[in-house]
């Protein structure tokens, strides 16, 4: 008897069966735009298909030149087109495994000049004005997306799924916020969905009955002059009768305030509202969002709130993620953090995404991880993200392995980050790592401090540093004085602060530091209810879009975040998470002040300058986050002694180090000892 008899229960869609309930969810890696790429991507699905996911949906690829999401971005619209996607058709079938292609069509979110959209109404995420589409370019449109859908079903598809969600062109048909026609198209909520309608429509008539067509409904817009529930429940109905054989979840526009995927959003935080919609139609509902793990998953199922689960980035971080739940080893799962940092930040810079916990992600013909030729004794020195990511690879590979460690457990710094509110998830990859160690036959030495003598008497082949970093002690008069500490202090050693906190630097860290002096523990962030409160979500759905007026919990101290650079404090953050971090401080008042230089600290606080300006902030603490220094002594040691030595993660360079370098470097030094 499995744990997961829901989740790995088969689904009989009448003319094919899925083989579980897992969906792997639409993503775009930055491989669907050139031809060229095709063999990686065929690559990349064939491996989560042989990881045993029930269906898998590519990233959006567009019906039209004009349905581009940026410049040259996959298309499927012409006959030529076929081939590059029949390698990953033909990869994922020889791996038993069924995938649909996403039609997207961007509307007003693209990022190119030649956008259309149902009226003139700019996004305020993008820069281009998009052209209204005239009645005769509507229907052709609607054509676009059947003649699209009929090339996939050339290409070898199981199916496509019709991107209806997220802000893109069919939900800007959908609402009066985007939608200002008096034609055929708009005026009423009936005319509003026709276009979407349409399209499964004439899309089942051009692809026959034994064709996969999902759809994916916005049931939460999450934006003003968004649905209505109602609006939501007819358009599902009219997209049921118009020959779906799926309805997935969409939840949030792009340009929605609030988060709906990153790590501080609570595990299966939107499923109430695929629950909602049971009843009203009979195809299967998917849901989505924030599902993780396997009873997770199984817990929504069971409950009855889905038909299926969709996950996009889990299966990025582990592309066994089923077959380990399935051989009962949820433990050995490289859990997705929901970071963002590998996978949509690097969508969103242009570059191919990969995955924070699983460097081989989008590169698996590139990063191969091969028995080693030759096996060695190796000393690993630093049990943190580089250090673990590391050992264990080497100890995959058949290397016998001997992990040191100063502290009494692994994880290094990521210890401190698990306890910030609203990044419980790290704990997770600790469990990852800790049963990886056990996996690969790691020897592991906690509360060991070595040093290059110490190593050199061990008569290791070679010695991989992994010894981080320790905080900077910036240069301020009064540094010293007794109201001071360092993040590490607080995090580490849970030296006690005040009710009124100055942070010294701002950058990821001091963030980090504020959210965790702020913020109620344990955090909405672990209960679903107060969550939706902190950011304005209506789980009752009075209001059209399902807003609310956002209701902060009070903070538990004042603080004051400053940086000496001018600008815009948060600015380096991370490209998609940034601003959820910045909104969440503001509605905390924490104070942000940048162009800030520090005079001295003493018992009145701390002493700064802004301009002309000079201030004491009457702090009764005050947190020093203020960069870090290489740990790399030891390694210099061992090169002296003339052992064979490899730095890797902080103690190679401490400057923008972040957890993704960290484990990537980690990975690919021992993938190549
Ligand atoms: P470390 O994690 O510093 O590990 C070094 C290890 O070496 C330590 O365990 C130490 O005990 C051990 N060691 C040192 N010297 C010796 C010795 N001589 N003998 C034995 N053991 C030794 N990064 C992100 O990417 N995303 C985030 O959201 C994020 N959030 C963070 C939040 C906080 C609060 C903090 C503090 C950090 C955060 N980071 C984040 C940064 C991330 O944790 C680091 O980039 C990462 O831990 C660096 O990994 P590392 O293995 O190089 O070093
Ligand atoms: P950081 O991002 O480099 O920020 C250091 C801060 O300290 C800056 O605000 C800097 O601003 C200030 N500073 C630097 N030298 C100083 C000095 N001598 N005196 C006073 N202030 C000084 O480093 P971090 O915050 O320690 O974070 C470390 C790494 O962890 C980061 O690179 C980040 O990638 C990673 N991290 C990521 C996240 C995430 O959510 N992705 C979260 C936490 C950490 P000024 O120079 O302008 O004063
Ligand atoms: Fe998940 Fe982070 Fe990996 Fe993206 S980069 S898949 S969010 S762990």
């Amino acid at each position: 008897m499995s744990d997961y008899p829901h989740l790995l229960a088969p689904l009989d869609l009448g003319f094919a069966t899925l083989q579980n309930r897992v969906l792997m969810g639409s993503m775009h890696t930055g491989l669907e735009d050139k031809a060229s790429d095709y063999d990686k991507l065929a690559a990349y699905f064939a491996e989560r298909a042989h990881g045993g996911v029930g269906l898998i949906v590519t990233g959006g690829i567009a019906p039209s030149i004009r349905g581009w999401l940026k410049p040259f971005s996959g298309r499927l619209s012409m006959p030529w087109h076929v081939a590059r996607h029949r390698k990953v058709t033909q990869a994922v079938h020889a791996e038993g495994g069924k995938v649909c292609v996403q039609i997207l069509h961007a509307g007003r979110y693209a990022y190119h000049p030649l956008s259309v959209a149902p009226s003139r109404i700019k996004s305020p995420i993008t820069p281009f004005t998009p052209s209204a589409l005239s009645a005769r370019a509507v229907e052709s449109t609607i054509g676009d997306f059947v003649n699209s859908a009929k090339l996939a079903q050339d290409a070898g598809y199981d199916g496509v799924e019709v991107m209806g969600s997220e802000g893109y062109l069919i939900n800007q048909f959908l609402v009066e916020r985007t939608n200002r026609r008096d034609d055929d198209w708009g005026g009423t909520p009936e005319k509003r969905r026709r276009f979407a309608v349409e399209i499964v429509r004439r899309t089942r008539a051009a692809v026959g009955a034994n064709f996969i067509i999902i759809y994916r409904v916005s049931m939460l817009d999450l934006v003003e002059q968004g649905q209505s529930w109602e609006q939501v429940v007819a358009l599902a109905k009219e997209i049921e009768a118009a020959g779906a054989t799926l309805i997935n979840t969409g939840v949030g526009w792009h340009e929605a305030r609030v988060p709906t995927i990153v790590t501080s959003v609570p595990r299966g935080a939107f499923t109430w509202v695929t629950r909602k919609l049971r009843g009203e139609v009979k195809v299967p509902l998917i849901t989505t969002n924030r599902i993780n793990m396997p009873d997770v998953a199984e817990a929504i199922l069971a409950r009855g709130d889905a038909d299926m689960v969709s996950m996009a980035r889990p299966l990025l971080a582990d592309a066994h993620w089923v077959a380990k739940a399935r051989a009962g080893k949820a433990a050995s799962i490289n859990t997705c953090i929901a970071c963002n940092q590998a996978c949509l930040d690097h969508v969103f810079e242009n570059k191919r995404a990969s995955c924070l916990v699983n460097p081989r992600a989008c590169h698996e013909t590139e990063l191969t991880i091969a028995p080693a030729a030759q096996k060695k004794r190796i000393a690993v020195v630093g049990a943190g993200p580089a250090g673990l990511a590391c050992a264990t690879t080497l100890g995959e590979r058949g290397h016998a392995v001997v992990l040191f460690d100063a502290a009494a457990d692994i994880g290094g710094q990521f210890n401190m980050a698990k306890r910030i509110p609203g990044k419980e998830e790290f704990f997770e990859t600790l469990r990852y790592f800790r049963t990886r160690l056990g996996e690969t036959g790691v020897e592991l030495r906690l509360a060991t401090r070595v040093d290059a003598t110490a190593l050199q008497r061990e008569g290791f082949d070679e010695i991989v540093f992994a010894t981080g970093v320790h905080p900077r002690k910036p240069a301020i008069p009064g540094v010293d004085h007794r109201k001071v500490v360092s993040y590490y202090d607080v995090l580490a050693s849970n030296r006690p602060v005040g009710a009124r906190v100055a942070l010294i630097g701002a950058g990821g860290i001091g963030f980090d530091m504020a959210e965790f002096l702020t913020q109620a523990h344990p955090s909405p962030s672990t209960d679903i209810a107060r969550w939706s409160e902190e950011w304005g979500v209506d789980t009752g759905y009075a209001a059209p879009g399902g807003l609310a007026k956002p209701r902060p919990e009070p903070a538990e101290r004042q603080v004051w975040l400053l940086q000496r650079t001018p600008g815009k404090p948060g600015e380096k953050l991370n490209k998609t998470t940034g601003w959820v971090h910045r909104a969440a401080l503001k509605a905390k008042n924490v104070t942000m002040l940048a162009g800030v230089s520090y005079e001295r600290i003493d018992d009145a606080g701390l002493h700064i300058r802004i301009g002309e300006r000079s201030e004491v902030l009457p702090a009764d603490s005050v947190v020093l986050c203020a960069g870090q220094e290489s740990n790399r002594s030891d390694y210099d040691a061992a090169l002296a002694l003339g052992l064979k030595a490899h730095v890797i993660g902080g103690a190679d360079v401490a400057a923008e180090l972040d957890a993704k370098r960290a484990i990537a470097q980690g990975t690919r030094l021992a993938a190549s000892l």
